[in-house]
């Protein structure tokens, strides 16, 4: 079993990433397999350096190794597009210049069922060719479900929540995902998901640990991998450490980072009890 860590070093770790980390690691090591610590840094306005160190020192503070060295994506950028590229050269990107604007007007009726809206498709008859710098490069979701046609899109969740297999339904994908950004606007940097699955494989991860709020990426995460022939892990997406009002915990609750609860003189024993994994 290889597991791990991936956060963005956007902030302090809060109890819900101690939660997180402490399961990815501990299953690793239960199971005499191995964990991985990886900065998911491509968002180069938000993070820093500084929570980055913060992130190491809080990690080790709980007592966690890792194996090998930290790998850090804002390394790999050039690479994650050169590898993106390579879907163009099937017909499966196209550039699109919309605002979120535009999406908001062309969508004439909110769409049901869905958390984000999904992009109608403006863009769509456009090529690569035709690209502007500035441009994002979006996924032709349907070209892509018709190139998989035949293989199997599914994924095995071992979490508490979804537990089992889970099949990636292609008319669901398409109402509920569609034509995905994978090259954000204006900064020539792979989507979170896309980069994300590409460490996964080159890492040799066999199971993905993170938070329950990751789940309904998962099924495009799944698609990728079959394009661009990774391995599927297992996932297992994990419950949410809550406040006191039911809501999950942001970055920006500082009162819970780890790093106040340290300087109030709480141990590790103590961070593990208050998450439920002594
Ligand atoms: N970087 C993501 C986050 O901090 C985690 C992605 C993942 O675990 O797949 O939320």
């Amino acid at each position: 079993m290889r597991t791990r860590f991936a956060p963005s070093p956007t902030g302090p770790l809060h109890l819900g990433h101690a939660y997180s980390v402490i399961l990815a690691h501990d299953m690793a090591r239960a199971a005499g397999g191995e964990f991985l610590l990886r900065m998911e840094d491509t968002d180069l306005q938000r993070c820093r350096p500084e929570w980055e160190a913060l992130i190491i020192e809080d990690l080790a503070w709980l007592g966690l190794t890792w194996d090998g060295d930290v790998l850090r994506q804002s390394d790999k950028i050039a690479t994650y597009n050169a590898r993106l590229e390579t879907l163009d050269e099937r017909g499966l990107l196209y550039p699109c210049s919309c605002t979120r604007g535009d999406i908001r007007a062309a969508l004439s009726a909110p769409q049901e069922g869905v958390a984000h809206p999904v992009y109608p498709g403006i863009c769509r008859s456009r090529t690569l060719a035709s690209r502007l710098p500035g441009d994002a490069l979006r996924l032709d979701l349907g070209k892509a479900l018709s190139v998989l046609a035949r293989q199997d899109l599914t994924f095995t969740e071992t979490g508490p929540t979804h537990c089992g297999r889970q099949v990636v339904d292609p008319e669901l994908a398409l109402a509920t995902i569609g034509d995905v950004v994978l090259s954000r606007k204006g900064e020539d940097i792979v989507a979170y998901f896309l980069a994300s699955a590409f460490d996964d494989a080159d890492q040799g991860i066999t199971h993905v640990i993170r938070g329950e709020d990751l789940f309904e990426f998962t099924p495009i995460q799944v698609i990728l991998q079959h394009l661009f022939d990774l391995p599927t892990p297992v996932y297992h997406h994990h419950r949410l450490i809550r406040d006191e009002n039911g809501k999950r915990l942001a970055k920006r609750d500082d009162a819970r980072a780890i790093r106040k609860y340290r300087e109030d003189g709480a141990t590790p024993a103590d961070i593990r009890n208050m998450v439920g994994l002594s």
